[in-house]
C-alpha cells in the first residue's frame, strides 16, 4: 500500500520564541507570525511542534498552546538571553538538541519551515545529516537590511552566505510579500523556487474594539487627535521621524494632539537605550506635555490602542512585512508607513493609507496632517484598510496556502521514497511495465486521500 504522507511538521524559530511576551527586547513580528501559523496550522489538522532556543533557567521547556500545537524550548548554548547575531555558533547544539528530542519522542519530522536566517543554518544542517524537506521564511533579508544599517555587524558575512545558500538548498522559500520576492531574485539569485505567501492577522480579535468604546477605555476625547506608533524599539524602525514629524504638526500646539508611542521593555533592557534615545528627543522638542510611552502592550489591549487612532504610522527604514500595519488596517485605521519593503504591498497609497519615503520627516508630516486635517477621508481609507485586510491578510488564509504547500512537498517527498523502495525491491522481480502502472496506481489513490487527519 502506498505510504500515508506525514501529519507532523517542526517549526524553527531559534531566536524568536512563539511563547515569549511581545513587544520586549527582540520579539516582534517573527514570534508573532511563527505562533499564529503553528496555532493556525494545528487548527488545520496538523500537529505543529515549534522549537525555540531557551533563553532563562526558568522558562518552561514545553509550552502547549492549543490541540496540536506546542513550542519546545532547546537547551543550545547558555540558558540565558543572547542577542540574535551571537546564537549562530550555537547551530550544531541546536540541531544536536533537536535531534536528541526526536529520539526522546520516538518522532522523526520529514518537514522543517524555518525562520530567519540562523534558523535556515539549523535546517540546511539537518539536510546535511538526514534527508529532511525544508521550508524557508526570510523575515529579514541581510542583504536589504545592510543597506540601512550602519554599522555593519561582524556577523554580516556569515548571515549572506547563508541567505544565499539556502535559496538554493531549501525545497522552497516562503517570502512575504512580492517586494521581498523581487529582491532575492535581484540582489540575491536567480536560482530556487519561490512561493508568496503573505503574513497574515486574526481579523476578529484586531477589529473588535469600536473607536468611541476604545478612546473611552483610555480617557482619550472625542475631539483629540491621536497618532499611534506600535513595535519595538530599534533605529531601523525609524521612531526618530514620527516624532520629528510630530514636532513639525500643523497641530502640534492645537492642545489636541496626543502621540502614543507603544512598546519597548523598562529600562536596563536591550533595547532600553533606543528608548531613552528617543524620549531625550522628544523632551528636546518639547513634545513631553503630548506624548505617551505606555511601554509594551498586550496582545488583549493592542485593538484598543489601535483603534482609538486617527492614524497609525510605520516610518521603519526597512520592513520585511510589518505586521503592526495589517493590524492597524483590521482595525479600521488608516496607516502612514514609509514606501520601503512589505509595505509598499500592505499600503495602497490614498486607498488605504499614505507612504512616504523613509527619514524624510517633511514628507511624514504632510502625510499625518492630511490625514488629521479630513476625518471623513481618514474614516474611509479606514474601512478600504479593513477589507484589504478581510481580502489578504487574515491568518486562516495565509495557513491554508501554507498548509497546502507542506502537503505538495510531503506528497512529492513521500511518492519519491516509494517510488525508490519499490524500485529497489521489485526491479528484479517484476517487468518494468507492471512496476510502472503499480506506481501511478498509487499516485492516483494517494491525491484522493490528500487532507491531513
Ligand atoms: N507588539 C506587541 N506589543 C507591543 C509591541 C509590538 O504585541 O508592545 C507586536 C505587534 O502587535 C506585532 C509585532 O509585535 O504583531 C511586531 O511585528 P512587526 O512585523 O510589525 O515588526 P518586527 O518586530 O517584526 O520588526
Amino acid at each position: 500500500m502506498f505510504p500515508k504522507r506525514e501529519n507532523r511538521i517542526a517549526l524553527i524559530s531559534c531566536h524568536g520564541d512563539p511563547a515569549a511576551e511581545i513587544g520586549k527586547e527582540e520579539a516582534g513580528g517573527q514570534n508573532v507570525y511563527v505562533r499564529q501559523v503553528g496555532m493556525a496550522l494545528a487548527g488545520l489538522g496538523w500537529q505543529v511542534d515549534m522549537f525555540t532556543r531557551k533563553a532563562s533557567a526558568e522558562q518552561a521547556a514545553i509550552v502547549h498552546h492549543c490541540e496540536g500545537c506546542r513550542t519546545i524550548r532547546l537547551v543550545a548554548g547558555p540558558e540565558d538571553f543572547v542577542p540574535r547575531d551571537e546564537i549562530y555558533g550555537y547551530v550544531p547544539d541546536f540541531v544536536d538538541a533537536f535531534q536528541r528530542f526526536e529520539a526522546e519522542e520516538g518522532v522523526r519530522y520529514s518537514l522543517v519551515h524555518t525562520n530567519y536566517w540562523i534558523s535556515a543554518a539549523i535546517g540546511m544542517e539537518l539536510k546535511q545529516r538526514r534527508e529532511i524537506a525544508q521550508v524557508h521564511t526570510y523575515h529579514s533579508l541581510g542583504v536589504v537590511k545592510y543597506q540601512n544599517v550602519s554599522p555593519v555587524p561582524m556577523i554580516a558575512g556569515t548571515r549572506l552566505e547563508v541567505e544565499k545558500a539556502v535559496l538554493k538548498t531549501a525545497e522552497r522559500i516562503v517570502a512575504t510579500s512580492p517586494q521581498e520576492k523581487e529582491h532575492m531574485r535581484s540582489l540575491m539569485s536567480s536560482q530556487g523556487s519561490i512561493d508568496i505567501i503573505p503574513c497574515g492577522t486574526n481579523t476578529e480579535h484586531f477589529g473588535s474594539v469600536g473607536r468611541n468604546q476604545a478612546r473611552q477605555a483610555l480617557g482619550i476625547a472625542a475631539d483629540e487627535k491621536v497618532v499611534v506608533y506600535v513595535g519595538r524599539f530599534d533605529p531601523r524602525k525609524g521612531i526618530e521621524t514620527l516624532v520629528r514629524a510630530i514636532a513639525a504638526s500643523d497641530w502640534r500646539n492645537s492642545g489636541k494632539l496626543r502621540l502614543i508611542i507603544g512598546g519597548g521593555s523598562r529600562p536596563g533592557h536591550s533595547d532600553g537605550k533606543e528608548r531613552e534615545r528617543i524620549e531625550g528627543i522628544v523632551q528636546e522638542l518639547g513634545l513631553a506635555s503630548f506624548t505617551h510611552f505606555p511601554g509594551r502592550l498586550s496582545r488583549e489591549i493592542l485593538p484598543t490602542y489601535y483603534a482609538a487612532a486617527d492614524l497609525v504610522v510605520v516610518p521603519s527604514h526597512y520592513e520585511p512585512f510589518g505586521l503592526v500595519t495589517i493590524e492597524a488596517m483590521a482595525c479600521r485605521v488608516p496607516v502612514v508607513g514609509s514606501s520601503v519593503g512589505g509595505l509598499l504591498y500592505t499600503v495602497k497609497p490614498e486607498e488605504t493609507g499614505l507612504l512616504a519615503p523613509p527619514k524624510d520627516v517633511g514628507a511624514f508630516k504632510e502625510a499625518i496632517d492630511r490625514i488629521l486635517n479630513h476625518p471623513e477621508w481618514a474614516r474611509q481609507l479606514g474601512n478600504n484598510a479593513r477589507k484589504r485586510v478581510e481580502n489578504l491578510f487574515s491568518w486562516q488564509g495565509v495557513a491554508r496556502q501554507l498548509s497546502d504547500l507542506y502537503e505538495q512537498i510531503l506528497t512529492e517527498q513521500a511518492t519519491r521514497k516509494f517510488a525508490d523502495e519499490l524500485y529497489q525491491q521489485k526491479l528484479a522481480e517484476k517487468p518494468v511495465r507492471s512496476l510502472a502502472s503499480e506506481l501511478l496506481e498509487a499516485t492516483l489513490t494517494d491525491s484522493s486521500t490528500r487532507k491531513p487527519a
